[in-house]
Parts: C-alpha cells; structure tokens; sequence
C-alpha cells in the first residue's frame, strides 16, 4: 500500500536521516516532521556579503574565503589538542581554531591550497593574531558550493554533538521541500487579512530560509512577517483553549450561589483590628459578586507580598461557611499551612468555627478522626497543604477553594482541588507577582483581581548587600534593631540538594548568631523538626520570646510576624529572585523602619549580580517580576512542566507579549462569536486547536 504522507510521519522518512542521526535528533525532541518544520532558527548569519580578511573586526560576525596555508593539530599542555587551520587571502591570515575534533576526518577536509569559505565571530589573541574559534566551514571546489550555506541569510539551530548544522540545514531543507504541500491554512480568512499574515506554508518556509532581500535585523528579533504570523498562530491557538475553558466554566457549569455579607461576615469585621484597605474592598467586593452567581467562581488575586491577602482569602472563606457549606485554604508548604492555621484560628474560636489543619504530619488516630469531621460536616474549614487533594479526603460539601501561592501549584491541582466538590467556587492568590504575559498564559481562563495597595503605614524596606568583610556592619543593623525591641530573621540557602547538608548548614550559622548575640534568644527552626517543636517555636517567636529566628528556606513564604524587621539572607546570591522578594517581604509587615541585609560570597555570576542589583533597586514585586524574566528567560521562569505551562515552540513569553495581547483578544472575540468553533468557515481551525490540544494535556481535560 502507498503510504500517504503526513506531517505525523517520523523523521527518518527523510533522506538522508538514518537510525543514527535519528537518535541525535531526539536529543532535540524532534521526531516527527512536524517537529522538525516548527524547530525554527534561533538566529541567523549574514553570508551574503564576503569580507577580506583584513576587513574582519574582532568580536563582529564575519564571512571570509580564503586558501588553507597550512592545517593541523597542536598541542597546549599535556592534554589539550587544538586542531588549527592557517587560512590566507591576499590581504592577511586568520586562524581558525577547534577543540573537539575528529583528526583523521579535519585532515582530509583542510588541505593545503583547498580553497574554503568560513564564517563566524573572530577575536584577537594576543600571541597568534586574529583567530576564530569553531567556525562553520565549507570547501569550495568547482560547483560543488552546497547553495544552503553560502550568499545567503543563513539559519543557525540549535544543534547536538554529532549532529552538524550543516546537516541540521539539509535536512530542514528535504522537510520542507516533500512536506510543505502539506501545511493548510488554519486562521480564519479575516484575521490573515486584518493582519495581512502571508500564507502558512510561506510563513513556515521563510522563517527556515528567508528569501531574498530579508533584513538580517528584523529576521533576528523575530519581527519578519513570516515570523510574526508563526508567534501569532501559537499564542492564538492558547488563547483559544483558554477562551473555550473560560467560557465552559461560565456558561455550562453550575455552582451554588452564595448570600453574601450575611452576619458572620458582620461579626469577622468587627474582630478585624485594622479597616481594610481600599484595594482589599475592592476585590472583596469582585469576590462577593462571583460568590452570589451560580457560576463558579474562577478568579486570581494578584498581590505583593504583604498586601494583604490572608484576610481576603478568610472572607471568602467564612462567606462559603455562612451559607452552610464548606471551604479549603490549600498552601504549597507545611509551614505555611501551619502559619495560616494559627493566624486563622483566633478569629474561628470567636466566630464558633470548626478549624482543622491537614498536612502530611497529620498520622493516625488523628488523622482518621479529622477525615471523619471533614466527611460529615462537622469540620468547617480546613487549612492544608496538597494533602487537601488526596483520595481518601471527601468532604460533605465544600463551597470553596482558595489555593494560596499558586505558582507553586500546576493547573493540574487547580482541577484536582474543584473536583473535590461539586463545582466550588475557586480563588487563587499569587503573592510573588508575575509578569503579565505569563499571568496571561498560564492564568489566562481566569478573571483577575489586583491588590495593588499596602496597609497603612508601612515603609520601604531599605535593602543592603554585604560580603563577608562587612558581615560586622551588617549584624551591627541587626542588634540596633534587636535592641530596640524588635525581631530578625537569618535564613540559610540550600546548600545541596540535600536536607541533611542544609541543616548542617545551618546550625553552623545557628552556632555563629548565638555567639555574637549572647544577650538574646535564637531559635532554629528547620524543615525537619516536628510539627508541635515548629508551631511552638512559631508562636514563642510571635509572643516575641524569641527574637531570633534561624532558618533554612522553609519559612520562605506566607510568614506573618510584624514586629520583624530585620531579614538577613545568607548567601542571597544563590537565591532566585522570586524566592529574595518572597523572603524579604517577611519583615516591613508593621509600621517600623525594615532591613534586608543580602550576605553574598565571593565569586558571585553575572546573573547574581542582576539579581542583587535588582533587589536593592525595587521594592516591587511586579517590578522584579519582569527583572527576573529578563534575567532568566521565560523558559525558566516558572520550572515549566510542573507548573503547567503550555511549553512554547516558537513564541517567547518576553519578546512577544504584544502580539499575545493581540492573539488574546482576537481568540476570546471569536469564541464569543462561535463558542463550540463549529462554524463551518472555522472547521480547519477547529482541527488544529484539536491536534494542537493533543500536546497539552492540562488543557484539554476540560475541553
Ligand atoms: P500577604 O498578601 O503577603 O499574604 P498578609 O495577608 O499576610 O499578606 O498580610 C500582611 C500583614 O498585614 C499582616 O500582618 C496582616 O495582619 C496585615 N494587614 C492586612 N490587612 C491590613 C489592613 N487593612 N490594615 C493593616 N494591616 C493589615
Ligand atoms: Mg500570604
């Protein structure tokens, strides 16, 4: 039978990929065709014009031809080889230089007088002249002048070792010549021609191999049209699954709707120490208003670290509980879990709540004895940890959700959690902000909520950093603060990925702080303590027995002491900067003067040095939210997989958030227009959200 081509088909149906580079294919996950034809160039080379040697200037990208003069390999110390080809023109020599080599094969290539072509980005070394260190070469000998690689705009991939990019080109190149027939335009008619998109297979072709004439500048920032259609297509494509996902849970799923501001709200008020911020009413009444619809509610709070929150989040809380249902307050961190249930629980023994706290410590008797009040009702809220969504955890009834710290959770848990009951109404809180294309990306389905005010009185949080040779000025701050009543901080970093190694770690610093502050109490608190030495560490350090608390990363986020104001971060420069703005936020939570004293070692990476830069620059999580994503790429960011982050192929969350703003909009029009996509005019794009579903299965699962 002959055997329909597809773009499914796997890559060694192309000439010349054999089982052999088909394996180091993989190594780029390429394994199908379709792969292969989205696997785009990450930059290109301008080979159309040809420079003399003697025009070539260091550290710029450069093309030259030129005569071998001599070649072979040299040998700096004992077990360093370097294979080194002289290359002459009439205007000067130039040495090229490579340190993984195959001799008998670079002997062959580079003989004397073989005329060769080569380009790259030479420097100047200080002994032999101008050099350029692996670049990409070709013989040239009669007609045979492969026509991929010279006078052209040439693309540069991502390669592997042992795969060239030479043959990388060629067999990009066969892809596209047997399969570009293949390519069928999805976008619907009008959107290519507002946008005056070329046609898909054009677009695709031009991106690999761009034609005549293109402009190496815009090909590089990914601006060519050809580029930008491609950005367009994907984004849209995820913008579509988010508009239908939204729109599933608005129209088709019901809910119960809740009476709100009903008189335990009134009595929680009156308990409240503080008035709300204008901000916390304002999303307080967002919430109120999705909580009285049957639809479930589906929102996210933004808000900085220290905004103000946890008293959102009991509110809503309360209001499910107000209306005889349940509600679930599920945190990445036992810790944390613990911290929320001891804030939480003043105000429920006053209210006659039912509190309990689930985590993984909770074992036995207890334990049995918690699931039972959970399954009939007579637990009211419970705070937990992802213990929240295990099997065996059935509540009577639960209303609602809040999952706190959300970038810690995937979208996977986001469901887990709402099937736990029958449609709850479900809040998201992120404390460490981020970036708008990600929140576009990732929370894109959801409707948001921004807490964007502080509680009264609070200061900026005045942020140092400090090597080793000032440690003494640093602890200075310190005791000034501890002297005049105040609380500290000292957290120690991961040092391996080994607990034991960190709690060493930090005894060490323990043993350190105990000695220079004899005339106060430090405690150390670890992730391997039991649940009652932590929570009674915790609240001697609330009552303000202890004033300092040592630490590994395990109090990183959701800690709420007041009184703290000093936060010393060791080595601050291993330290993310989500993870730094998370843990500087633990102090300036009251109304006095706040420190953050970054302790850093010697030799810190460039990144490093960003990152403390940055901290020491903004107080504001969006800010260096956006700081971070440009020092980390986006790829990065947010440890994609687990947090459910749609991978990219082609579109990059930094460079292109204009035109996701764009392919958002344009998705949820057409999904208010044609919600199921089932007009005919939009069958093939049907088709392709179908396919292009088959790749995130996050997403489909409730599509
Ligand atoms: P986060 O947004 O980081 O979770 P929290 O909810 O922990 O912040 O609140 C930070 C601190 O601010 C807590 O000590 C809390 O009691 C206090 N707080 C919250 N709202 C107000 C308010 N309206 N006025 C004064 N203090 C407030
Ligand atoms: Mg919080």
């Amino acid at each position: 039978m002959k055997h329909t081509p597809s773009l499914d088909d796997p890559i060694q149906f192309i000439k010349g990929v054999g089982p052999r580079k088909a394996i180091l294919l993989e190594k780029l996950r390429l394994t199908s065709i379709e792969d292969c034809l989205y696997f785009l160039p990450f930059r290109f080379e301008d080979r159309t014009q040809f420079k003399k040697i003697s025009q070539a200037v260091p550290g710029e990208y450069v093309t030259l031809t030129g005569e071998v003069l001599n070649a072979g390999t040299m040998f700096m110390g004992r077990r360093k080889r370097v294979f080194e080809v002289i290359v002459q023109d009439e205007t000067g020599v130039v040495r090229a230089k490579w340190f993984r080599f195959n001799e008998t094969y670079m002997k062959e290539k580079f003989k004397t007088g073989q005329k060769i072509i080569l380009s790259g980005k030479p420097t100047l070394n200080k002994r032999s002249g101008l050099e350029i260190i692996h670049p990409d070469t070709e013989q040239v000998s009669g007609e045979n002048v492969s026509s991929l690689e010279i006078g052209k705009i040439v693309p540069v991939y991502h390669v592997t070792d042992g795969l060239h990019l030479k043959s990388m080109r060629t067999i990009i190149k066969n892809v596209l010549d047997k399969y570009l027939s293949l390519i069928e335009e999805f976008l619907p008619d009008d959107l290519v021609q507002r946008y005056n998109f070329p046609p898909r297979s054009e677009a695709l072709a031009q991106s690999h191999f761009p034609p005549q004439g293109s402009s190496l500048k815009e090909l590089d920032a990914f601006q060519t049209p050809a580029q930008q259609r491609l950005v367009f297509e994907e984004l849209f494509l995820i913008q579509l699954a988010l508009a239908c996902r939204k729109n599933h849970v608005g129209k088709e799923l019901t809910g119960t709707s809740f009476k709100t501001r009903g008189e335990l709200i009134k009595k929680f008020v009156k308990l409240l120490p503080f008035t709300l911020t204008g901000a916390q009413k304002r999303v307080l009444g967002e919430i109120m208003e999705d909580l009285e619809k049957e639809k479930p509610m589906n929102r996210l709070i933004q808000g900085d670290v220290g905004s103000g929150k946890t008293i959102v989040a009991l509110t809503a809380l309360l209001t499910a509980v107000d209306n005889g249902a349940q509600s679930a307050l599920m945190v990445p961190t036992e810790i944390l879990a613990e911290q929320h249930y001891l804030n939480i629980l003043p105000f429920c023994e006053k209210l006659g709540i039912e509190l309990r706290l689930v985590t993984s410590a909770l074992k036995g008797k207890e334990r049995k004895i918690h699931f039972e009040d959970i399954k009939t009702g007579k637990t009211h809220i419970i705070v937990g940890t992802h213990s929240l969504i295990q099997k065996d955890i059935q509540f009577k009834k639960l209303g609602l959700a809040v999952i706190d710290e959300q970038h810690r959770f995937g979208v996977m848990q986001r469901e887990a959690i709402g099937k736990k009951g029958d449609h709850p109404h479900l809040l998201i809180m992120t404390a460490t902000p981020i970036p708008r294309s990600l929140a576009l990306t990732l929370y894109g389905d959801m409707d948001v909520s921004l807490l964007d005010e502080f509680p009264p009185g609070r200061q900026k949080i005045a942020t140092d950093l400090f090597y080793e040779n000032r440690r003494e000025k640093a602890y200075s701050i310190m005791e000034e603060q501890l002297q005049q009543g105040r609380q500290a901080f000292v957290v120690c970093p991961l040092i391996e990925e080994s607990e034991v190694m960190d709690l060493k770690a930090a005894v060490t610093v323990f043993d350190f702080i105990q000695k220079c502050f004899p005339d106060f109490t430090a405690c150390l608190i670890h992730g391997k303590l039991k649940k009652e030495e932590r929570q009674s560490i915790m609240s001697r350090f609330l009552k303000k027995e202890i004033q300092v608390l040592v630490s590994t990363t395990v109090i990183e986020v959701g800690i709420d002491v007041p009184n703290a104001t000093v936060m010393i971060i060791e080595h601050a420069e291993r330290f993310g900067l989500a993870q730094l703005h998370q843990l500087r936020g633990r102090v300036g939570r009251g109304n006095h003067a706040s420190h953050c004293l970054l302790m850093a070692y010697h030799p810190v990476s460039e990144e490093g040095q960003a990152r403390m830069k940055a901290m020491q620059n903004s107080g504001d999580g969006f800010v260096i939210a956006e700081e971070d994503l440009k020092i980390r790429g986006p790829g990065d960011f947010m440890g994609t997989r687990q947090s459910g982050m749609p991978l990219l192929k082609i579109a990059n969350l930094l460079r292109d958030i204009r035109v996701l703003e764009t392919a958002r909009k344009e998705a949820f029009h057409l999904i208010d227009q044609d919600p199921g996509i089932t007009d005919p005019k939009h069958q093939s794009l049907n088709k392709a959200l179908q396919r292009f579903l088959g790749n995130y299965m996050e997403l489909m699962e409730v599509i």
